[in-house]
Formats: C-alpha cells, sequence, structure tokens
C-alpha cells in the first residue's frame, strides 16, 4: 500500500515537491483538490502537469472510505457505516435541523473507555483513526449531498474518544477548520466531547478554537466511577478544577453533557451538587434522554422527571437544554453507535447485536 498523500503534513508534503523542484504553493493546490474540491485522484488535479500528477501517483494513493450502509431515519437524520482499509467500521450521523446540518464523526473504531451505559464500549478499542479517516468521513458524507446541500457543522461525538488520539484528532481539526486549503467549517462550527482526559483538555484549549464538551454524567464521585471508570483516574474535583483554569474565550461556555438515566442521577440532589460542580464555570448544560439500545440496563425517564430536573436546574440560574433524541429508529442517537455487527454483553460476552435487536444485517448503536 502506498502511503495515503492526506496524512502528510504540509512540511512533508512541500519537502516532498521541493525534492522535484516544484514551488511550494503546489503543495496547497493538491490539499485543496484533496479537501476542497474532494478529488479521489491525481488524475483530476488538471492544474498540476502531467507529469507532476503521474509522480504523485507512483508514490501516494488518494484514500476513500466505503459506504458499506446508509440507514435513513424518518426525522432525516442519516447513519453512515463506513468501512476502513483494513476492515473495520465506524459509524458517523448527519443531522439535519432546520439550515444546520451537523455531521456527528468517530475518532476511534470502538472505544476503550468502558461507560457503562454506552454501545460503543461493547466493541472495546479496536484500534485509533489516522487524521485522514476522520476527515474522510465528512468528504464522504458531503459527496451524498443534494447539489447546494453541505455540512455546517461537525461533532466529534461518534465512536471513541477524541482525546486519547490526540494528536491525529488535532491533525483533523485542523484540515477540517483551515479555510485556505482544508475544508472550511469554521471552528466555531466544530465540537469535540470527551469523557474529561484533564491534560490533553488543557493542551487542546490552548492549540485549537474548537467547542469543548464534557461528559459529566453524574454529580459524585462514587456515582461517576461506575459509570465512568475513567472518574478514577481524573476525579471530580480535578475535572472542575481543570475546567475553572481553561483559558477559555471570551463569550465562550463548556458544555456539560449528561445522560439521564432513570432513577439513577436526576434526583433534586443531584440537581443541588450539579448545581454545585459548576459553580464558577462558564457551562452549559445539556441533558441527554439516555438510548436504550440491546444489552443496556438502565431505562430512559419519562420526559416529566426529565423536565423535572431541567427546571431544578434552571432554577438555580443554569442554561440547560434537552437534547432531543434524532433516529433512533435507525440506532444513530447518542450512545447507539456500533459500527460492526458483533458486540459483547456487558458481562463481556460476544453476542450478535443482530440476534438482541432482531434485525437483519443492522449495524446498531454511540454519540
Ligand atoms: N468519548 C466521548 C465522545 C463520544 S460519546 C465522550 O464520552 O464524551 C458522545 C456522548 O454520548 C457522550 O456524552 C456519551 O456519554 C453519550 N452517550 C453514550 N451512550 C449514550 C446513551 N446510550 N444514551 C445517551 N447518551 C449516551
Amino acid at each position: 500500500m502506498k502511503p495515503n498523500i492526506k496524512d502528510l503534513s504540509r512540511g512533508e508534503l512541500e519537502g516532498w515537491l521541493g525534492r522535484r523542484k516544484e514551488p511550494h504553493y503546489r503543495a496547497a493546490q493538491i490539499r485543496q483538490w484533496l479537501f476542497q474540491k474532494g478529488a479521489l485522484s491525481f488524475a483530476e488535479m488538471s492544474n498540476l502537469s502531467g507529469a507532476l500528477r503521474s509522480a504523485l501517483a507512483e508514490d501516494y494513493s488518494v484514500s476513500r472510505l466505503t459506504t458499506v450502509r446508509r440507514s435513513s431515519s424518518r426525522d432525516g437524520t442519516v447513519k453512515f457505516l463506513f468501512g476502513l482499509a483494513d476492515g473495520l467500521s465506524i459509524e458517523s450521523v448527519l443531522i439535519p435541523e432546520g439550515r444546520r446540518l451537523t455531521l456527528c464523526i468517530s475518532t476511534q473504531a470502538g472505544c476503550g473507555f468502558g461507560c457503562a451505559f454506552c454501545a460503543t464500549a461493547l466493541l472495546g478499542l479496536k484500534r485509533s483513526l489516522a487524521a485522514s479517516e476522520i476527515v474522510d468521513q465528512v468528504l464522504e458524507a458531503n459527496r451524498s449531498l443534494a447539489a447546494g446541500e453541505r455540512i455546517t457543522h461537525v461533532v466529534l461525538m461518534g465512536m471513541g474518544e477524541p482525546l486519547a488520539n490526540y494528536d491525529q484528532t488535532v491533525g483533523a481539526l485542523r484540515i477540517l477548520s483551515d479555510a485556505d486549503w482544508g475544508i472550511g467549517i469554521s471552528s466555531r462550527r466544530i465540537t469535540l466531547s470527551t469523557v474529561g482526559l484533564v491534560p490533553q483538555m488543557k493542551k487542546l484549549m490552548e492549540e485549537t478554537q474548537a467547542n469543548l464538551a464534557i461528559s459529566l454524567h453524574a454529580t459524585t464521585d462514587e456515582l461517576r466511577s461506575r459509570l465512568m471508570p475513567v472518574n478514577r483516574k481524573y476525579p471530580l474535583a480535578e475535572l472542575m478544577e481543570c475546567c475553572r483554569s481553561l483559558p477559555l474565550p471570551k463569550r465562550k461556555r463548556i458544555t456539560f453533557e449528561y445522560v439521564v438515566l432513570k432513577g439513577v442521577n436526576h434526583s433534586a440532589e443531584d440537581a443541588r451538587r450539579l448545581s454545585g460542580l459548576l459553580s464558577g464555570i462558564r457551562a452549559k448544560i445539556n441533558l441527554i434522554p439516555f438510548n436504550p439500545h440491546p444489552g443496556s440496563r438502565y431505562q430512559r425517564p419519562a420526559p416529566q422527571e426529565i423536565l423535572e430536573f431541567q427546571n431544578a436546574l434552571r432554577a438555580r440560574g443554569h442554561q440547560v437544554n434537552v437534547r432531543e433524541p434524532r433516529g433512533e429508529d435507525i440506532q444513530a442517537a447518542c450512545g447507539q453507535l456500533q459500527g460492526e455487527h458483533q458486540g459483547k454483553d456487558e458481562n463481556g460476552r460476544r453476542n450478535s447485536l443482530n440476534d438482541l435487536n432482531g434485525s437483519r444485517g443492522s449495524s446498531s448503536l454511540s454519540c
């Protein structure tokens, strides 16, 4: 396999061009073909000489994800199951909302963080994605759009933990946001969601302008460690202290995601503690009604219960939204992405999710 040209840094590409006595600006031209015009071959790059196109094709390949399956929901949400070159698969979800067209993308195949309520966790970590594989999800989803449509927002909330794949994720963010040679989606419209890896959160805020969302989900260390094992490494006090000290640009807020699990984490006491944890942080809270998936032991609270929790937080002066579940009929909602047919149940036994949910050949399941 030839190396994928999309994984070359600008310096590497310029170095290669320099050795062929080609000017540096060719690097921008090549990247515009790849990331702005979605070129699938060097032959298409009509502003380069034939000799240069042949030399590029001799040394490099141009990657493309295969679309293994595309499922459309009644509510307009589209879920893609994309195949990677090594046979693994990942999921991305396209979510139309008024004028917005948001793509939720994956940063790892599977996930190693083992959150108790998440379907992707059942897979374990297969591997981290290359920057090109992260970006290719946007390019491939774009190809499926009607003329005139374009992806306006990107959320790194699909399969995997973006900050556990830090360098490739930041590389992908650069390509996504650069307006000169990249895809040109402004950082203001890109949100990265993390389980709360403290050292990488700081680094990310220093190195990029992406919006930060943190999966909180509990208000005591005891419960958070049960739901999210990562809490044993970065407990609540350390996580919140980090949030307080982040170099947050003016007018920006940190989003705190909170999956609401029936009877587990939405009491009046939880509202009081959550409010206390967020004191001194410019925050907004996103309540995510739990999305059930095969093998999960949790339930979604009734709408009234979620509303009560929302009101209790609002009464304490917080900005609180309830995320509307999207694409539930195609298992495309948060926490439902799985990207392959086999999963493990909560006791770690291998089982087929197709058997569990009775659907044939449907991938299911984590946003
Ligand atoms: N690893 C990152 C991003 C992926 S998950 C993170 O954890 O933040 C994106 C969001 O969906 C997280 O807040 C996650 O906790 C939430 N989620 C996972 N499973 C869910 C489920 N079954 N129902 C609702 N939200 C879920």
